[in-house]
């Protein structure tokens, strides 16, 4: 990971969280942390990890990041565990159990040759290196799964690796299993870095160039959806409640923005049913990372969008709401997992629990400069004040403190 000075997050985060964090890691200094997962690249744990190693590197702390050696049929089996543990049908067989476990014995082998003061090991992939490790102490289970309505069998069969650990992290404490121990558990919310290409502040002007590119017309209103092409995030449904809304606003411009592995085969069948859906409707712009989306076009899209839409149906956390919101620019959002904390309903944009509201409450801020202003200003105080990474570095500090001297 590249340098990322802390001292770069002054004056942006607040003062009282940055001196925290100083204070939490002058008593660590020497600590050694390791933190485990299972991919440098894709998905949020990464794209928090790049940030946060450098910043607690960079604070005295010493942070290591280590990652699962790949094994594709073992990521095969931990992407039905994923499922599973949302509470996706799923059926354990014998061999994943078997092709599991020893690949996460494979990896506490190596793990054994390293020493640290305090282990994270994030999600269910690397969950039963501790098995291996009777010496795999402190510990943090860091889950950003809801495992609120988790398989049954899959559940017995991880609970009780997941009950050695010291301590667990959830994003809300409603998504950590009934049978886990509270006195354990900790909850804490994923954050941004307000420094990276994606969430630098991006000038209006600059950002309206970038969606004239993409064929937006910026002097017609604009709401956009950015995320992966995924039955959970509802990219039918907003289509569905943009065609309510033309009615009223025939100038209406939508935007479905989603990043596209190509090894995602899931990814390309949905992106197709919405481009069906979309059918010749120029209004209707649907762009990937193959038509050159990347981080700063994502900004362009959440700094000069009118409205940022998050329809999800589910939702661990959503970033892309705390990254719209950093913009300034207000969210109307499904009502549910981790998007009911970062969006105060009626205050900081909007959470619904149906098209016809999602059109509704578009509806209203699509007539209410004014609205959306106040609300995207809020917005913006409110994740400097839950959202930024410092919150997040000196939660896990305060926690690694908690652990070594317990
Ligand atoms: N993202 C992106 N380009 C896209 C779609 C999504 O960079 O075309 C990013 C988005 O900005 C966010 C992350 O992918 O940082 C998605 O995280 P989120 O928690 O919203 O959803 P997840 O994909 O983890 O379910």
């Amino acid at each position: 990971v590249p340098e990322h000075p802390f001292s770069s997050l002054e004056g942006i985060v607040p003062e009282q969280l940055y001196e925290q964090c100083r204070n939490l890691a002058k008593e660590l200094q020497g600590m050694r942390i390791l933190h485990l997962n299972a991919t440098a690249y894709g998905g949020g744990v990464s794209e928090i990890l790049k940030s946060f190693v450098p910043f607690c590197n960079d604070l005295g702390v010493e942070t290591a990041w280590h990652i699962m050696p790949p094994d594709e049929a073992f990521f095969e089996v931990t992407k039905g565990f994923h499922n599973g543990l949302q509470g996706a049908k799923y059926s354990l067989s014998e061999t994943a159990k078997k092709l599991y476990l020893e690949h996460n014995k494979r990896t506490a082998e190596l793990l054994a040759k390293m020493d640290f003061d305090v282990y994270i090991i994030h999600d269910p992939q690397p969950l039963a290196v501790i098995e291996y490790l009777p010496d795999l102490h402190p510990s943090i289970w860091r889950c950003h799964i809801d495992t609120t309505t988790a398989n049954e069998g899959l559940w017995q069969f991880l609970s009780p690796y997941v009950n050695k650990y010291d301590r667990y992290i959830f994003t809300m404490e409603q998504f950590a299993h009934d049978s886990l121990d509270r006195s354990k558990l900790r909850v804490f919310t994923p954050t941004i870095d307000p420094l990276t290409p994606k969430n630098n502040p991006l000038e209006w002007g600059k950002a309206a160039k970038i969606l004239e590119e993409f064929g937006i017309d910026i002097s017609r209103p604009v709401v956009t959806q950015i995320s992966r092409f995924d039955p959970w995030k509802d990219p039918l449904g907003v289509m569905k409640a943009y065609r309510i809304l033309k009615k009223n606003h025939p100038d209406l411009q939508l935007a479905l923005v989603g990043s596209l592995a190509s090894d995602d085969p899931e990814a390309v069948g949905i992106l197709e049913e919405v481009k069906r859906a979309a059918g010749d409707d120029k209004d209707i712009h649907i762009l990937t990372n193959l038509d050159g989306v990347r981080d700063k076009e994502v900004n362009a899209f959440q700094t000069a969008s009118d409205v940022i839409i998050q329809k999800s149906l589910r939702e661990g956390f959503g970033l892309t709401v705390a990254e719209a919101l950093w913009k300034s620019t207000p969210v109307v959002a499904g009502r549910v997992g981790g998007i009911t904390t970062q969006i105060q309903d009626g205050h900081t944009g909007y959470l619904v629990d149906s098209v016809n509201e999602c059109a509704e409450r578009l509806d209203h801020l699509l007539h209410d400069g004014h609205l959306r202003e106040l609300m995207g200003e809020r917005g913006k105080e409110y994740v400097r004040e839950n959202f930024l990474m410092a919150r997040e570095v000196r939660d896990f500090l305060a926690l690694c403190k908690e652990v070594v001297t317990k």
